[in-house]
């Protein structure tokens, strides 16, 4: 994977990353911005030493304060000594980088990062993820030994031109698979397309964020809506995406055909309806593409500017004006403080306070050093991305989960939780010195009863401000001119935003989907979704979702990694269908009922459904239909590959 050119410069053959030919000066600076545990696990991978497994220096288990792993500043300094002398040794010889690590020796690597003995399921996770044979991490299951001509013959639709969409219409044409996209907006991008509020920009780890096969060197460490926007863009130019995309079509209806196994769709466009038909149909309209408007009295009263969060209205002009806005969750979190910048007054209306982790780095640039690194050094991306991947999802889950031996699950449901309270209610009080605000701005409810919310000071800056108010008085009435609370406070202004978010659980509405013997879907749900996996649903077969029922994520893990994971399963149900020769697979309702149980029992053990903050995890019947309750690795095992057992062959 490392070899020597002419100029005696180090080319590695690593997708992506760029020959070491920089002086011993760029690569003393790169070093200094180095998250030393990734180092640490990326110098074994360089040299093939593995003494930094067994030695002193080692990260501490939950780095959830400090992102080094509490190594002190002095070992810090002696490791990035000690890596300065093996990459400039590597550059200057062009030696090939060593034999790659095996799963033992990987697994033993995610436990030196994290600082703990974890199931060895981590270093197989790991050891995909690496690619360090060049193996394709999401590769279709299955695919290969279906004839090409039997794939040709094959067509899906898929509902949606996002990120899942998009990532389905990957992987269909790499298998060459016939397939077309329906998008009902005009570019692809879902939620980065439509969502263009001021401050809008991505809340998890960006470099969690991305595609396994197309990594990016993000600009930021959360980019800005722009960015993510344009990343989809470019995705969908590089694969050829977009000739497979119908714009400005939306499907209005799908129905499975017992007698020839197709799926019917009409769709809805400027031209008018078209009917088209398909072996499956995947949806891939997310949880989060229709704004909900709240339900509160005199609604459409209100005679000033008003608008969604989500369909921002830039022809505006804010400044100066009195604006009122109503929510304060990952939307309103996000535009408030800009509004605030613009607005002569702004009134926000907060019914739940959310809870906030602190992150200096939430607005930054990724250094240049940074840059390099993860440009340059061997596997230094990928660990990073596990590092991240760790410190926000995987290895904070515990925090959000009962302990059956603590006594209380009003403020918090076991120690880590407990703990997790009180470093953000710290965090929170060194940032706000006014009492006032601090007793509107803790939460009451266990964290991770809602989502959590990331921030630099930003939002409780905004707060602070001479002309913010935060009202948590519950609103009694929109009147013609403002809002009115329960206590008969009038507040007039002249914009009125809502940030209510989503209607999350209405998944897959408004689409009328009607399946074997003419079961509608609606139905069978009955307001409660659910399916197997998230993926497949008794009655409706060869219908494949992604970003369904229970697959979304709490502790802010990435919703890509968990679409490359479904995608899969997907592509493996087509090639397991095809290869056995059938038309269509349906999930058996046995196999469906008993895993909706394990969900449903693993929710309740989590802070989301023991919480009784209101939350749109939970839908009109009361059940968490949106969440995953465990590991994210769990999920990535279980979805891997399908098993025919689960599934009733038809035709
Ligand atoms: P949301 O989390 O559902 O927040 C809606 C807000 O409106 C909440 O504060 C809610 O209060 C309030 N609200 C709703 N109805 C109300 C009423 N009748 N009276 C008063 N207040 C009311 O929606 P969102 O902020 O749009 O975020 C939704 C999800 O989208 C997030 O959880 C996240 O998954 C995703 N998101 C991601 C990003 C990102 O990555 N950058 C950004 C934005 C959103 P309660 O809390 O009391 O319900």
């Amino acid at each position: 994977m490392c070899r020597q050119d002419g100029d005696n410069t180090m080319k590695i053959e690593i997708p992506g990353l760029a020959p070491i030919t920089d002086g011993d000066d760029v690569i003393r600076d790169a070093l200094e911005h180095a998250h030393v545990p990734t180092l640490m696990n990326a110098l074994i991978h360089l040299t093939g030493d593995r003494s930094f497994l067994h030695g002193d220096i080692r990260p501490e288990a939950g780095f959830l304060t400090d992102p080094q792993g509490n190594i002190s500043a002095t070992d810090q300094a002696y490791v990035r000594d000690q890596a300065f002398q093996m990459i400039t040794a590597c550059r200057d010889s062009g030696d090939p980088l060593p034999p790659p690590p095996d799963q033992a020796l990987v697994q033993d690597m995610v436990q030196f990062m994290i600082g703990k003995e974890v199931a060895s399921d981590y270093g197989e996770f790991l050891l995909s993820e690496l690619a360090l044979d060049g193996t394709d991490a999401y590769a279709s299951p299955g695919m290969d030994a279906v004839p090409e001509a039997t794939r040709a013959e094959f067509k899906v639709i898929v509902i949606g031109a996002g990120m899942s969409g998009l990532l389905a219409g990957i992987r269909l044409k790499e298998a060459g698979i016939a397939f077309e996209i329906y998008e009902r907006h005009g570019d692809v991008g879902g939620t980065w397309q439509q969502n263009t509020y001021p401050g809008c920009r991505v809340d998890s780890p960006n470099h969690t964020y991305s595609y396994s096969f197309k990594p990016k060197d993000w600009p930021q460490f959360f980019s800005p809506q722009a960015v993510l926007k344009e990343y989809f863009e470019d995705c969908a130019d590089a694969y050829s995406m977009r000739e497979h995309i119908r714009f400005n079509t939306e499907v209005v209806s799908t129905t499975f055909d017992d007698t020839d196994q197709l799926w019917h769709v009409v769709t809805r466009s400027p031209e008018g309806e078209h009917s088209s038909t398909a072996n499956g149909v995947i949806t891939a309209v997310g949880q989060l593409s229709r704004p909900k408007w709240p339900d509160l009295p005199g609604r459409d009263r209100f005679a000033g500017v008003t608008f969604h969060s989500a369909e921002w209205d830039h022809a505006q002009d804010l400044s100066g004006k009195r604006v009122i806005v109503i929510g304060t969750g990952a939307s309103a979190f996000q535009f408030a403080p800009e509004v605030a910048r613009e607005a002569g007054h702004l009134t926000i209306f907060q019914r739940t306070p959310p809870w906030i982790f602190h992150n200096a780095d939430y607005h930054a640039d990724v250094p240049d050093g940074k840059h390099w690194l993860l440009q340059h050094l061997p596997y230094y991306a990928q660990w990073y991305k596990f590092a991240s991947f760790w410190r926000t999802s995987e290895g904070i889950l515990s925090a959000a989960k009962r302990d059956p031996a603590w006594n209380e699950t009003d403020r918090s449901i076991s120690e880590a939780s407990d703990q997790m309270r009180e470093m953000m209610t710290a965090s929170l009080r060194s940032l706000c010195p006014d009492d006032e605000l601090f007793a509107k701005i803790v939460p009451d409810y266990p964290v991770a009863g809602k989502r959590i919310l990331i921030d630099n000071g930003n939002w409780l800056q905004a707060l602070a401000r001479d002309n913010v108010d935060l009202v948590t008085e519950p609103i009694r009435e929109i009147t013609e001119t403002g809002v009115v609370t329960t206590d008969g406070t009038v507040i007039d202004a002249d914009v009125l935003i809502y940030g209510t978010g989503f209607t999350a659980s209405k998944i897959l509405s408004p689409i009328a989907i009607t399946g074997r013997d003419g079961t509608r879907l609606d139905d069978q749900w009955d307001g409660d979704a659910r399916a197997y996996l998230g993926i497949t649903i008794p009655n409706f077969p060869n219908l494949f979702c992604l970003y369904g029922p229970n697959t979304n994520l709490v502790v802010n893990g990435s919703i890509i990694m968990f679409s490359e994971c479904e995608v899969r399963y997907v592509m493996g149900c087509l090639a397991m269908l095809m290869d056995n020769g059938a038309k269509a697979i349906d999930c058996r309702p046995d196999v469906h009922d008993r895993y909706n149980e394990k969900i449903d029992a693993g929710n309740a053990e989590m802070a989301w459904g023991i919480s009784k903050a209101p939350t749109w995890y939970r839908n009109e019947k009361g059940r968490i239909a949106q969440n995953w309750p465990f590991s994210l690795v769990e999920f990535w095992q279980q979805s891997r590959r399908p098993n025919i057992d689960d599934y009733q062959l038809l035709g």
